[in-house]
Formats: structure tokens, sequence, C-alpha cells
């Protein structure tokens, strides 16, 4: 079953309101023409959910996430950025691991089974897309999914 992205993603967003709100982040959701394509929305849903968990989780109080969509070629890019806590260097090659969970001191008082991003890989690889983790300890996350345009 399909469904388009930009519902999905507002969905996404929907669904975590209330840390959010709690939380004092601020989303902003920017969609450029041509971007709004048919996806799978079970695993669709499944991607954009754990990396927009992972975001809140791991951003500090009053921070900011930027959630981006972007044509390139015959590819859509979305990415999801915050500006939290980062991830060390070293650990980036691990995070599709299954039960990985950095053990740096930032992260210790954040709890997780380090299962959401195993999960997102086997997703993202299912529907043909592909992923890319880009971090900076201290200064924040930037996570980009391609999806194909059939
Ligand atoms: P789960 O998602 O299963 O509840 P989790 O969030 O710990 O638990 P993953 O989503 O797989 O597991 O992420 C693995 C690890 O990668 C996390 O424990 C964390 O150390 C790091 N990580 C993932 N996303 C971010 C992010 N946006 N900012 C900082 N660290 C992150
Ligand atoms: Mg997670």
């Amino acid at each position: 079953k399909t469904g388009q992205l930009i519902p999905i993603i507002d969905e996404c967003i929907e669904r975590y309101n209330a840390i959010i709100h709690k939380k004092e982040i601020q989303i902003k959701f920017k969609a450029h023409p041509n971007t709004n394509i048919e996806v799978s929305s079970y695993y669709t849903y499944l991607i954009i959910d754990n990396i927009l968990s992972n975001a809140i989780k791991y951003s500090n109080q009053n921070g900011c996430i930027t959630i981006e969509l972007l044509k390139k070629h015959n590819e859509v890019v979305c990415s999801i950025m915050d500006e939290g806590i980062g991830i060390n260097r070293d650990d980036i090659s691990k995070l599709f691991n299954p039960f990985f969970r950095s053990e740096s001191l930032e992260h210790k008082d954040i709890s997780g089974t380090g299962l959401g991003l195993a999960i997102v890989k086997k997703a993202v690889d299912a529907i043909g897309a592909t992923i890319q983790i880009k971090s900076k300890k201290g200064k924040g996350t930037r996570v980009e999914i391609s999806f194909n345009i059939k």
C-alpha cells in the first residue's frame, strides 16, 4: 500500500506533539516543489517515526529540529536535522547494528533498546531507498533518506 510522503511525515510529527510541546522543541518542516511522492506507507512511517523519535530524544530542552524534502534528479531526499547531543565519530559506523547504543556520557541518561536504527536500515533496504547519517558531537545530527521516484 502506498501513500503520499508529506502527509506521512505530518502524521509522524503529530504523534510526538505532546513530547515536542513538553520539551519545548521547535519543528520546522519545509517541503520543496515536487517532493510529495508516492511511497510505501508502512515502511516510510516506520523510518520517519524512528528517526524523528531519535531527533526528539537526543535533543536538549528548547532544541530545534528541521525536516526538509528536496528533489534531486530521480530522488527525493528527506533530511531530518537536530541540534542535539550528537554522536561520536567512532560510533557512526555501528549505528545500524542491532542493540548498539552509544556509551558516551551524554547518552548515558537517555534510555532505549538500540533497535530503532537497525529496523530503519531494514525498512530502507526493503523499499530500495538509501540512508546516510552525519553527526558532530555536541552539535547535532543529520539523517538523510533518499527515496527513488518511480
Ligand atoms: P530505540 O530507538 O530502540 O528506543 P535507541 O534510540 O537507543 O533505542 P537507535 O534508535 O537504534 O536506538 O539509535 C542507536 C544509538 O544511536 C542511540 O542509542 C544513540 O546513542 C545514537 N543516536 C541515534 N540517533 C541519534 C541522534 N539523533 N542524536 C544523537 N545520538 C543518536
Ligand atoms: Mg531510537
